[in-house]
């Protein structure tokens, strides 16, 4: 699955929520990846590099253990992921065990394994949100992303199961070299009153130096083009992101995480690390029955001590509303956060040129 980022604002109370959590050191959210076991090998995958056996995993009590102490300190919204979260033979267990605390949960799924009896469980309590991965439109291509063909038909009959059962789905994709020819026709199977396909444009390197990564990188002038073509929505996108920069509580601060990562949201891997940011393992504090909240504290202030250098670029470019600026990631490509993301970086330069026709 793709990382998620939590820090989007939604409206004027939701901000103030969000502040007074931050004050207090709550996650407001937690992304558990359930496990990062998948049953298919997509080629840009980040996740499937750290995937040990199932043994190693948090078991079905421990996250119960951990949803009731988020819930106890005021956490109102998880996101199940993975990997391929429903791999797990618990998924039920965890899932109802976590909507009965009443807690609101999302849920990201490559859909090739949801049938009858996931349905069930997810009815039984309904999601916020299934987001789905789209890894082709065709059979060909999702055999050249996933190595399986066959996975397309499974993912498009678990999608129609979901559906028919009013479940709340919405696509998305990564827009990579092999997706990308067939970007318009990915965005066609949006269902009529579905958002429309959420995309990633850049996917993320998995360690320095990540040179396959680099290989799948759709050319950044062909994306700016091609996207500008295709998301009629992206004019409206821009400004909102705007706005939500200009919003955001740590705009002009001297943190080098200014995304507010950890700030009232954190991820646990599938081995109980708890980290204010997905995308990076440094800031990880393991989970211990009882000590969620102690773990979660321990790594943000962690990653909150990193200040931005005196010379970083990024804080005053005149494309960062384009960029998908992330220290995480910069780490990941160059062993530096204070550094680029070198391909995103490009793309934003490519994306200002498009808009101002120069
Ligand atoms: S569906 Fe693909 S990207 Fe997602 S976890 Fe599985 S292999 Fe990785
Ligand atoms: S476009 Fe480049 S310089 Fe500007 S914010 Fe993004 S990574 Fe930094």
């Amino acid at each position: 699955m793709e990382p998620d980022c939590t820090a989007r604002l939604e409206d004027d109370r939701l901000l103030a929520l969000r502040r007074r959590a931050t004050a207090a050191g709550v996650p407001l959210h937690v992304s558990l990846a359930l496990t990062h076991r998948c049953n298919l090998r997509c080629l840009h995958c980040y996740v499937l590099p750290n995937a040990g056996a199932s043994e190693s995993e948090l078991s079905a009590d421990d996250w119960l253990a951990l949803a009731r102490e988020a819930a106890a300190a005021g956490c109102f919204s998880m996101l199940l992921t993975g990997g391929e979260p429903l791999l797990r033979d618990d998924f039920a267990e965890i899932y109802l065990g976590i909507r009965r605390l009443g807690i609101y949960v999302s849920l990201f799924t490559n859909a090739t394994r949801v049938n009858r009896r996931v349905v069930e469980t997810l009815q039984a309590a309904p999601p916020t949100l299934i987001e789905v991965s789209l890894y082709g439109a065709t059979p060909e291509t999702y055999g050249r992303v996933t190595g399986s063909a066959a996975a397309c038909a499974a993912a498009m009959r678990g999608i129609a199961l979901m559906r028919a059962a009013g479940l709340p789905v919405r696509l998305k994709t990564v827009l990579i070299k092999e997706t990308a020819p067939e970007f318009a026709a990915i965005r066609a199977l949006a269902a009529p009153g579905e958002k429309p396909v959420r995309y990633d444009p850049a996917v993320h390197p998995r360690f320095a130096g990540d040179a396959e990564i680099e290989e799948r990188h759709v050319p950044p002038a062909e994306l700016a083009e091609m996207e500008s073509r295709t998301v009629p929505e992206l004019a409206a996108q821009w400004i909102k992101r705007q706005s939500e920069m200009q919003r955001q509580p740590e705009a002009d601060s001297p943190y080098l995480y200014a995304c507010g990562a950890g700030l009232h949201s954190c991820y646990v891997s599938a081995d109980g690390m708890v980290q204010p940011c997905t995308s990076t393992v440094r800031y990880g504090v393991r989970y211990r029955r009882g000590g969620l909240l102690a773990a979660f504290r321990k790594g943000r202030a962690a990653l909150r001590a990193k200040r931005m250098p005196a010379d970083y670029e990024c804080a005053t470019c005149p494309d960062r509303l384009y960029c998908m600026i992330c220290p995480a990631i910069a780490d990941l490509e160059s062993g530096n956060e204070a550094g680029k993301f070198a391909y995103a970086c490009r793309l934003a330069h490519e994306r200002s040129r498009k808009i101002s026709g120069k």
